[in-house]
């Protein structure tokens, strides 16, 4: 497999400022050391719940806001610190899709104008050739050419984040990192964005990472699923053997709260004790022991490191590692 992506120790701390002086008091660890791969034509989910810094470790990616530490390499180029004011050619290549698309569209630019922005930012073709690519986008994604004479308020919510992932497409980038792209669309309309989404893949050769808060909302199109909480990965595995053989407390947890069609198989719900902690003044060992309901002692204590289980599964929790010998534990 080929990497296109590769992650290694990121981190990224917000000073927290305090007291009448504003002095920084403290760090919020949106991302505390993070590691993984993204290879080629994959779609790697990353599930985690709000505060879990899967959204900053997104931007941090696309180069949207500096990182603390680590590095990022994107097609084996080190790119983690490519000055802001460099980052443009990168852009072409890596696209981002956000959100929230009320926000994110420009109410005064006419649909045209925003799907041929990157390609003017980028520099690509001429006028009559970006506007024959936009309308071609926007049949693409379903879509109507008579769009790109209209403005964002005249479509529905679906309608455009269809318009924001003609415009993601634009520059034909290789990466796109969806940032809970389906989060503000209604249920029956999300399985219709991701449907687009996994067509597209195939289409245009494209590897995702795809950010959303509900295992759920990955599940059909990921390939592979990190888990978030608190700025670190609790578990990282194919998505068939996270769901059949989740590790992780965590991940069992959330798991449990998806709900089964396959009645046969009625699991237990595991019901999580209290709320996420504060990422300003997270537990000490491993993040997750105030919530869970395996922790002992070590967990207090030690912080668990990503572990590799074999068969590309990852899990960070003492549960399987011998505390005398760090030995792997597998049943
Ligand atoms: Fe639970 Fe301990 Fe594993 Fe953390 S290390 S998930 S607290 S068992
Ligand atoms: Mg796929």
């Amino acid at each position: 497999r080929e990497v296109l992506v590769e992650v290694k120790n990121l981190k990224k701390y917000f000073p927290v400022k305090g007291g009448i002086l504003k002095r920084t008091v403290g760090n919020v660890k949106a991302v505390d050391d993070v590691s993984f791969k993204i290879y080629k034509g994959e779609t790697l989910g990353i599930v985690g719940e709000s505060g879990s810094g899967k959204s900053t470790l997104g931007r941090m990616m696309m180069r949207l806001i500096d990182s603390t530490e680590g590095s990022i390499t994107f097609k084996g180029q080190e790119i983690t610190n490519v000055r802001q004011g460099k980052v443009r050619p990168l852009r072409k290549d890596m696209q981002m899709i956000f959100q929230d698309p009320y926000a994110s569209l420009n109410p005064r630019m006419s649909i045209g104008e925003i799907i041929e922005e990157p390609m003017v930012v980028q520099d690509l073709h001429d006028k009559e050739e970006r506007q024959r690519i936009a309308g071609d986008l926007l049949e693409t994604v379903g879509l109507s050419r008579e769009a790109r004479d209209k403005y964002p308020h005249e479509f529905s919510g679906g309608q455009r984040q269809r318009i924001g992932i003609a415009r993601a497409l634009s520059t034909r980038p290789q990466f796109i990192i969806g940032d809970e792209p389906v989060s503000a669309l209604d249920v029956s309309i999300q399985s219709q964005v991701i449907n687009l989404m996994e067509d597209l893949q195939d289409d245009f050769d494209l590897t995702y990472m795809f950010i959303a808060h509900d295992l759920s909302v990955v599940k059909h199109i990921s390939d592979r699923v990190a888990v978030m909480y608190l700025g670190r990965l609790a578990e990282i595995a194919p998505i068939d053997s996270l769901y059949k053989e989740p590790l992780h407390p965590y991940t069992q947890a959330l798991i449990s709260a998806v709900p089964s069609t396959d009645v046969t198989k009625k699991k237990e719900r595991v019901v999580l004790e209290g709320d996420l902690p504060s990422p300003s003044n997270p537990p000490s060992g491993c993040p997750f022991h105030t919530r869970c309901p395996e922790a002992h002692e070590r967990c207090r204590a030690e912080r668990p490191e990503l572990t590799d289980m074999g068969n590309d599964h990852y899990v960070a929790c003492h549960l399987y590692t011998d505390p005398e010998t760090g030995e792997v534990i597998r049943d």
